[in-house]
C-alpha cells in the first residue's frame, strides 16, 4: 500500500494486513514532519508490515519553480501544443518546459535530487526496509509530440538549458549514488513504459483505433522504443535488484473500451516490455524482478480491485496500490535561452 504518511496508523495498518496487503509504502517528502514519520513507521513496525519510502524525483514543484532552467523541454514538436490551446508557441531564443518536471539528465538537476534525498531520509527512523524512486527518466512529451508517456529525449532539437548527459545512463548513476547513501536497503527505481503503436497518428494506423496522444508524431515506431531499451537496459545492467513500472491507468489516461474494461490497460505495461526490449536489442525482463504501481485513488474501490486483480495476474513480484496520487501531468512554460 503507497499512502501518504499521515494515513499510516495503527488502524489502517491493521486492516490493510486483513486485506492481504504485505508492506507500507510511505510518500517521503518535504510536506510532512519528521514527527509523523516517526508515527507512521511505528505502526507499520508494530503490525509486522515491511516499511519503503516512495520519493518522487522528476516531478519537483520547488526545484522547478527555483530553477526554471532546469526543467525538461518539450521538444521540436509543436504538438502539445494542442492539449494546450492557450499555451504559447515559444519565439527565437526560447524553449519551452513541462512544469515541474526537472529530470535527472541535466548535471545540475542530478546533484540538487541527491542533496534533497540526503535531507529526505533525515526525516525518517532508521527501520526501514527500502526506498522507491520514481520518474528517473526524461519529462512528458519529451520529443513535444504531447504524449505523457513520451520520456526518451532531453532536449530534442532544442536549446539546452543546462548541462545535459550525453549518455543514456543517468538514472542508472542516479541509482547506484543512491544506493551508496543506504548501505544494505533496497532501492527500486520506478519506470514509466514509452509511447505505443496505438498512440500513433491515424494515417500510421491502418484504419485501426488510436488515442491520438502522439499527435502527428510517429514515434511509436521510430526513436522511443530503441532508446527506451538502451536507457532501460543501461539501468539493469547495473542495478541488479527490483524495479518498478507505473501502471496508473487513469492517471495517465488510459481508460478506453479499446483496452477492454477500465483497468484493461494495466498487463500492456507489461507486454510493452516483453515485445520492446527483445525487438530492439535488449534483454526480456523477468516479471518476479517488477513491482506493477497501480491506481488507488480516484477511483471506486471495485475498480482498485480490478486494477490489482489484472495485476497480479502479470506473475510481477508485487502489486503497489497508490492510494496517494503519483501526479504525472505537466503544464507548458516559456524559459529563455541564455547564451
Ligand atoms: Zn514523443
Ligand atoms: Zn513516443
Amino acid at each position: 500500500m503507497l499512502a501518504e504518511p499521515a494515513a499510516v496508523t495503527k488502524k489502517a495498518v491493521v486492516a490493510w494486513k486483513t486485506d492481504g496487503l504485505t508492506g507500507v509504502v510511505a510518500v517521503l517528502d518535504e510536506r510532512f514532519s519528521a514527527k509523523t514519520y516517526q508515527s507512521s513507521a511505528k505502526a507499520a513496525r508494530g503490525s509486522g508490515l515491511d516499511l519503503y519510502y516512495w520519493i518522487e524525483v522528476g516531478r519537483d514543484p520547488n526545484l522547478a519553480e527555483e530553477h526554471p532552467e532546469w526543467m525538461a523541454s518539450l521538444g521540436m514538436h509543436t504538438d502539445w501544443l494542442k492539449r494546450f490551446p492557450h499555451a504559447k508557441t515559444p519565439g527565437a531564443g526560447e524553449v519551452a518546459k513541462a512544469f515541474p518536471w526537472v529530470s535527472i539528465n541535466y548535471r545540475e538537476a542530478f546533484n540538487a535530487h541527491l542533496a534533497r534525498i540526503d535531507r529526505l531520509l533525515r526525516r525518517v527512523p532508521p527501520g526501514y526496509r527500502g526506498i522507491l524512486v520514481n520518474d528517473l527518466q526524461g519529462g512528458p512529451a519529451s520529443c513535444g509530440c504531447g504524449n505523457l508517456q513520451c520520456r526518451w529525449a532531453t532536449d530534442y532539437h532544442v536549446p539546452a538549458t543546462a548541462m545535459k548527459f550525453e549518455a543514456d545512463d543517468a538514472a542508472a548513476r542516479f541509482v547506484a549514488a543512491v544506493q551508496a547513501k543506504v548501505g544494505s536497503k533496497e532501492v527500486i527505481p520506478v519506470w514509466a513504459t514509452e509511447c505505443d503503436k496505438e498512440d500513433l497518428p491515424k494515417e500510421k494506423r491502418a484504419g485501426e483505433w488510436t488515442t491520438g496522444y502522439s499527435g502527428t508524431v510517429g514515434c511509436a515506431v521510430g526513436s522511443c522504443p530503441k532508446v527506451f531499451t538502451q536507457q532501460f537496459t543501461a539501468l539493469t545492467r547495473t542495478h541488479r535488484g527490483n524495479v518498478g513500472i507505473l501502471a496508473l491507468h487513469r492517471e495517465l489516461g488510459r481508460v478506453f473500451p479499446k483496452y477492454g474494461a477500465a483497468t484493461g490497460w494495466i498487463g500492456h505495461t507489461l507486454e510493452y516490455l516483453d515485445r520492446t526490449l527483445p525487438d530492439n536489442g535488449g534483454q526480456a525482463m523477468p516479471h518476479e524482478r517488477l513491482w506493477l504501481v497501480v491506481q488507488g485513488y480516484d477511483v471506486s474501490h471495485e475498480e482498485e480491485k480490478a486494477a490489482r486483480q489484472s495485476a497480479a495476474r502479470t506473475g510481477v513480484g508485487a502489486v503497489i496500490v497508490a492510494r496517494a496520487r503519483i501526479d504525472q501531468s505537466f503544464e507548458p512554460r516559456i524559459v529563455p535561452v541564455k547564451k
